[in-house]
């Protein structure tokens, strides 16, 4: 988990200012790629494996470990780092990230966290992004320079994408707030294979049975046989529908 003590306790907007550069120069270069716990979304999962060429069991198995969050026993996919005194990340390396251009969203991020909370607008409850800054002592790029707010750090980053295809899955995760919302082992199992095990959740959808059970409109069968991120969104409305949020799929009679 996140160090809490490096997170400065405000509220930002993306219209924020801060001075940051983060450069192979630097002085601490790789330094934020130790030590350190990154949780993955479901669609940092897709991209990784997709740079990796390997599949997302064998990517979860060799590059990950889970941890339930206490509350509601949501299961958390974060990246394994090397057992060794830095805790390294599998993916560095002295020039830097082996992955970069596929890197997770929040090392994108870094040195901003992002968050969301519910709250109530006009007798509506909306979703309220925020964000955050994460100072740790050995990062010199506040030392620099260069002057960013965070939407020009961001579309530098290129997060946009990452978030929208994140919008769903944290709008899960906002549910574990909801009174009574606790897990089971094997609503856990579900939640896991829907949201991170694409291809085994594939072949669960398609060779299982799920369809005879379920109506499945006809375009979005087509759409996940192939296609990891309609893959991706089909699983958050299965998991919406297991954890009763909403009715996002029909038995069949
Ligand atoms: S510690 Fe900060 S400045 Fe140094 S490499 Fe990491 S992000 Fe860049
Ligand atoms: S994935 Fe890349 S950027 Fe993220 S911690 Fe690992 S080496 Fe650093």
């Amino acid at each position: 988990m996140m160090n809490m003590s490096v997170v400065s306790p405000f509220k930002h907007t993306s219209e924020s200012r801060f001075r940051f550069r983060c450069h192979k120069d630097i002085p601490c270069f790789t330094r934020c790629c130790s030590n350190i716990d990154i949780m993955l979304t479901p669609y940092d999962i897709i991209v990784m494996k997709k740079r990796l060429g390997i599949t997302s069991e064998e990517f979860l198995a060799q590059y990950t470990y889970v941890e339930a969050d206490q509350k509601a026993l949501y299961p958390f996919v974060f990246l394994r780092m090397h057992n060794d005194d830095i805790r390294a990340c599998p993916f560095v390396t002295p020039e830097g990230c082996t992955i970069y251009e596929d890197r997770p969203a929040n090392c994108r991020y870094y040195p901003i966290g992002q968050g969301t909370l519910k709250k109530s607008l006009n007798d509506n409850i909306v979703d309220e992004e925020f964000y955050f800054f994460v100072k740790e002592e050995h990062c010199k790029g506040f030392e620099e320079s260069a002057e960013w707010d965070i939407e020009s750090w961001r579309k530098d980053q290129g997060v946009n994408i990452y978030d929208e295809m994140n919008r769903e899955w944290k709008r899960i995760l906002l549910s574990r707030g909801i009174p009574g919302q606790r897990m089971d082992e094997k609503k856990q199992a579900m939640f896991y294979m829907a949201c991170y095990d694409m291809d085994r959740f594939r072949r669960f959808v398609f060779e299982s049975g799920f369809l005879e059970k379920f109506e499945v409109e006809g375009f979005v069968v087509e759409q996940i046989r192939e296609d990891d991120i309609e893959l991706m969104n089909f699983g958050f409305r299965l998991v919406k529908y297991i954890l009763m949020l909403e009715e996002t799929l029909k038995l069949r009679t």
